[in-house]
């Protein structure tokens, strides 16, 4: 049987059991961008809180998209939360690779060098990636200003999370 199969065997003795409440809207609190790792899945257990008040979105690395931002506006303008949280990790897939190398495999693996190179967000070191990530989601217009947008570093051998500071406006310039 199929981990899926399996799964939804299981989604039968869940549903026996599921609140029902959760059916109505949801009145999530904080909108967190983390990696697709599955090392960064249970959310509620690092950061303390139930997933009740959690939007999570979720890319590789992660990345922050044009649709993460799109994902961003909705969760603060629609949905409610009322802080962004981008929580990066230590030891990333998406650090092991460049967008040229996977493209190059992906093309020798399969022999069809048809498909448009794609964009795989690929990086180096978590901290700059995440202050860019604080730099592109505090300067899109439509995320308000009173809305605090901070970055995180979890590292998944301690379990211990760190925030990094912001490029300063007067650093930057
Ligand atoms: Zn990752």
């Amino acid at each position: 049987m199929s981990n899926i199969d399996k799964a939804l065997n299981a989604n039968r003795t869940y549903a026996k059991k599921h609140d029902r409440k959760l059916g109505a809207h949801p009145t999530p609190k904080i909108a967190v961008v983390t990696c697709m790792d599955p090392r960064l899945s249970d959310l509620p257990g690092i950061l303390g809180l139930p997933h009740t008040d959690l939007d999570v979105i979720r890319t590789g690395g992660p990345a922050v998209t044009e649709d993460v931002l799109g994902e961003l506006v909705v969760s603060t303008r629609v949905l409610g939360t009322t802080e962004i949280m981008l929580l990066n990790h230590t030891g990333c897939g998406f650090t092991t690779f460049t967008d040229e190398e996977l493209n190059a495999k992906l093309i020798a693996l399969t022999g069809d060098a048809s498909p448009a190179p794609m964009r795989f967000f690929s990086y180096k070191e978590p901290e700059q990636n995440t202050r860019e990530q604080m730099k592109k989601v505090r300067s899109h217009p439509w995320i308000a200003k009173e809305v605090p947008v901070r970055g995180f570093i979890f590292d998944v051998e301690s379990g211990l999370i760190t925030e990094v500071q912001p490029i300063s406006q007067d650093a930057a310039a």
